[in-house]
């Protein structure tokens, strides 16, 4: 049996490991944090290694996992985790993203703003996720910007009319399949709700594609890479890049004949990649801090994915996924939802994207 492992032990490598034993394939999942030296073991030396995340520490055992000849990635990790040098190669590609600068040492908020033309985000260059390590330029008080020179980016504010994603997979031929655009709705930075419907977004498919596969084949990629989108009155800009499985792509597993995270290990391991069938509505809604209600369980279609992660606030603890052909019944399973306020406004959002504006007023009112 072929072996694969992963560079981390978080839910991503989890669902990886699930997918693994349906395929066929032994999958490790590695902790950096707790593991010091690369066992010697005969089948590792044979392995294909990938990562769920790109962010690890810098200790003898991951410096050995890369050193592995069945190391993937390299460069797309080298290239990408690091946001400086990810919008870079970005322009290099001439691939649109969000007007951007260094944040040089002897950069101020006067100057950054003259740089971009108005308000601007500061984004720490490595280590950020969920919206953290992020300052906006809007809400600079008496103590002005933070001290992040150098370790940050800073990027124009951009008005977008909503947040898409692209999940994507190339093989080592250089095979490459796409799943439908995804759309996001996040609150504090934190993605809440994201909805699949096909041919939706069929305007933006093609260009989206395009780009992922302009940056996979630049970077030799193997496996899967999510790309995010905003999208504005000039077309798709990309907001940032993940070389691996995304939470956006989580309604996989129960909208699509091939989720994201068999899609990956079919990618790095030689086995066929086809574009999977995605014949209705997906909604994949994220459990975030506290324990899920079980009256979400009474609903029909509910399938409940649970990290067995400890509460605390704003952390990612399980994900609710529901499958419908129909548009109308998927909108009604998230509006029978039993949620937390903090998702009302992206609720009410995702809920005028599956049924428009009029029924999720009527269905407001009849709550
Ligand atoms: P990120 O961690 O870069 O994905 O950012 C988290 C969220 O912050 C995004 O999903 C957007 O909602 C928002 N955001 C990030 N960059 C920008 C930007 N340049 N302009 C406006 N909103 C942004």
């Amino acid at each position: 049996m072929r072996q694969v492992c992963v560079l981390g032990d978080g839910q991503l490598g989890a669902m990886l490991r699930d997918a693994g034993r349906r395929l066929g394939l032994y999958v490790e999942t590695l902790d950096p944090e707790s593991s010091d030296a690369l066992p010697e073991s005969a089948p590792r030396r044979h392995a294909i290694i990938t990562a769920e995340r790109e962010h690890w520490p810098d200790n003898g055992f991951t410096r050995n996992l890369q050193a592995e000849p069945g190391w993937l990635n390299a460069s797309a990790f080298a290239a990408l985790t690091d946001r400086q040098s990810q919008k870079t190669l970005l322009d290099n590609l001439q691939l649109p993203t969000a007007p951007w600068c260094p944040v040089t040492v002897d950069a101020n908020l006067h100057s950054l703003r003259t740089a971009l033309g108005g308000e601007f985000l500061l984004k720490r260059r490595r280590g950020g996720y969920d919206g953290r390590g992020q300052w906006r330029s809007e809400s600079a008080g008496e103590e002005g910007m933070p001290d992040w020179h150098d370790v940050a980016i800073a990027e124009r504010c951009i008005d977008f009319s909503t947040e898409l994603s692209l999940i994507g997979a190339r093989d080592a031929q250089g095979n490459m399949v796409f799943y439908e655009l995804t759309e996001n709705f996040h609150a504090g930075g934190i993605l809440q709700i994201s909805l699949m419907q096909p041919g939706r977004f069929a305007r933006w498919q093609r260009e989206a594609e395009l780009y992922h596969a302009r940056l996979m084949s630049h970077l030799q990629y193997q496996g899967v890479l999510a790309i995010e989108f905003f999208v504005t009155d000039a077309g798709l800009l990309i907001n940032e890049v993940a070389p691996r499985v995304h939470n956006s792509g989580h309604w996989t597993q129960a909208g699509a004949s091939i989720d994201q995270f068999e899609m990956h290990l079919r990618a790095i391991s030689g086995l066929p990649l086809v574009t999977p069938m995605q014949p209705g509505c997906s909604v994949m809604v994220n459990v975030i801090g506290r324990a899920v209600d079980p009256a979400c369980l009474a609903l029909p279609g509910t399938r409940l994915h649970w990290y067995g992660k400890q509460e605390r606030a704003g952390r990612k603890l399980g994900h609710l996924n529901f499958f419908h052909p129909d548009a109308a019944r998927a909108a009604e399973w998230l509006r029978r939802l039993p949620l937390d306020v903090t998702f009302a406004e992206s609720r009410e959002r995702a809920l005028r994207a599956l049924v428009g504006p009029n029924q999720a007023r009527e269905a407001d009112m009849a709550l």
